[in-house]
C-alpha cells in the first residue's frame, strides 16, 4: 500500500500531519503501508517554481493512492494563471485520469445544530454524490469568445458526453450504492438538453445489470430543491461535470461545516486522490486550530476505495464517530458544553480512540 502525501499550502501540512498519526498508528498494528511525501502548490512554486513539480507527479504516479491537503494562499493571487498552485491540483487530477469525484454529506446527530437547517431535516442524513469530473461543458468542444460579423461578441461552450462516459460514472454510483443503501437517484436535465437525455437512457440501460438498485432521475432543478427540502431521501446522487459542481456544494453546506468533509476522485482502477472538500484557510493557517477531521475522514475513504479494506475504513470511522460522541470539537464546531481542542489535540484524540 504505497501513498503519496502530499500536504501543500496553509492548513495543509497541519491537517495532513494528523492523518499520518493514524497512518503511523495502523504501520506500528502491522499493515504494510509505504508513505512518502512530496510538494504541491504554493510549496512546489517556491522549491521548484511549479505548484506541480515533475518529482511530485511521479511519485503520484506510482503510489496506489494520494492523500492531498490543500492548495493556495492568497500570496500567490497575482502569479501567471498557470503556476497558481490551484493550477498543479487541475492537473494532476487531469493527469490521473481522476474522472469520479464522490463527495459524501454525512451529518454526525452531535453535530446537527451546527446546519442552517432545521436539526430534524438534517440529523441522520448520509449522501453520497457522484460527479463526472472529466467531461461536459467543462471540457466540451467548441468553446470560447468569438466575434460575430455584426461585430458582437459570442461566448460559446459545449455540453457533451459519449456513451462510454456516461457508462463508466454510472457504474462507479451504482457499484457503491450496492455497498450501502441501493439506490441511485441520476439528475439530468433530459426535457431540455439531448446530451442528458443520451445520460438518462444510459443509466436505465446500465440498471438492467444492478436489479437490486433502484434507479430514480430527478431533473436538475427539481434536484436543487429537494436537497434543501428533505435531503434525508437521497442514497446515492449521481450527475454530469457542472450539475455535480454545484449539487455537491449545496449538500455540503447541509451539513453546516465545511472542516468534516472528505472527498475522494478515482480513475478506472480504483486509484484515488483523497483531501478534504475545503481549502487551505490562509486566514487560520500555522495556529493548531483547525479542524483535521475531513482529512482523516478522507484517509477512511482511501481505504474503503482503493484498498477495498472496509474494516479499516469503518475502525477511522469509528473513532471520528467516538470522539465527537466524547464531546472534543476543534474551533470551527464548538458549541457551549463541548470540549474545545486543537488541530493536533483532536489529531490524538482519534488515535486514543482508535
Ligand atoms: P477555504 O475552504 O480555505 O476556507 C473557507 C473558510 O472555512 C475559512 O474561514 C477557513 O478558515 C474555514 N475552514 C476551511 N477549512 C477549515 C478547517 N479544516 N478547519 C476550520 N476551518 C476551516 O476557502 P477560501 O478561503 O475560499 O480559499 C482559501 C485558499 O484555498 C484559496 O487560495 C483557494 O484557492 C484555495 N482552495 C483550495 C482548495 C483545494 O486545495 N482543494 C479548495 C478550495 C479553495
Amino acid at each position: 500500500m504505497k501513498i503519496a502525501v502530499l500536504p501543500g499550502d496553509g492548513i495543509g501540512p497541519e491537517i495532513v500531519a494528523q492523518a499520518v498519526k493514524v497512518l503511523s498508528l495502523l504501520q506500528a498494528d502491522g499493515m504494510p503501508l509505504e508513505t512518502e511525501q512530496a510538494l504541491i502548490g504554493g510549496a512546489g512554486y517556491e522549491a521548484a517554481g511549479d505548484p506541480l513539480p515533475e518529482a511530485t507527479f511521479k511519485l503520484a504516479q506510482q503510489a496506489d493512492a494520494v492523500l492531498l491537503g490543500a492548495v493556495g494562499d492568497w500570496k500567490y493571487d497575482s502569479l501567471p494563471r498557470d503556476v497558481r498552485p490551484e493550477r498543479g491540483l487541475l492537473r494532476i487530477r487531469k493527469g490521473l485520469n481522476l474522472f469520479a469525484n464522490l463527495r459524501p454529506a454525512l451529518l454526525y446527530p452531535e453535530l446537527a445544530s451546527a446546519s442552517t437547517l432545521k436539526p430534524e431535516v438534517v440529523a441522520g442524513l448520509d449522501l453520497m454524490i457522484v460527479r463526472e469530473l472529466t467531461g461536459d461543458i467543462y471540457f466540451g468542444q467548441p468553446r470560447g469568445i468569438s466575434t460575430l460579423e455584426n461585430g458582437e461578441r459570442e461566448g460559446v461552450n459545449t455540453m457533451r458526453y459519449n456513451e462510454s462516459e456516461i457508462r463508466r460514472i454510472g457504474r462507479v454510483a451504482f457499484d457503491i450504492a450496492m455497498k450501502r443503501n441501493k439506490k441511485v437517484c441520476s439528475v439530468d436535465k433530459a426535457n431540455v438538453l439531448e446530451t442528458t437525455e443520451l445520460w438518462r437512457q444510459v443509466m436505465i440501460d446500465l440498471a438492467k445489470d444492478y436489479p437490486e438498485v433502484e434507479l430514480s432521475h430527478m431533473y436538475v432543478d427539481n434536484a436543487a430543491m429537494q436537497l434543501i427540502r428533505a435531503p434525508k431521501q437521497f442514497d446515492v446522487m449521481v450527475t454530469g461535470n457542472i450539475f455535480g459542481d454545484i449539487l455537491s456544494d449545496e449538500a455540503s453546506m447541509l451539513t453546516g461545516s465545511i472542516g468534516m468533509l472528505p472527498s475522494a476522485s478515482l480513475d478506472e482502477n480504483n486509484k484515488g486522490m483523497y483531501e478534504p472538500s475545503h481549502g487551505s484557510a490562509p486566514d487560520i493557517a500555522g495556529k493548531d486550530i483547525a479542524n483535521p477531521l475531513a482529512t482523516i475522514l478522507s484517509l477512511a475513504m482511501m481505504f474503503r476505495y482503493t484498498f477495498a479494506d472496509m474494516a479499516t475504513a469503518d475502525r477511522i470511522e469509528n473513532a471520528v464517530k467516538r470522539v465527537i460522541a466524547q464531546g472534543y470539537r476543534t474551533g470551527d464546531i464548538w458549541t457551549e458544553g463541548t470540549t474545545r481542542v486543537s488541530c493536533s489535540g483532536m489529531g490524538d484524540a482519534v488515535v486514543a480512540a482508535l
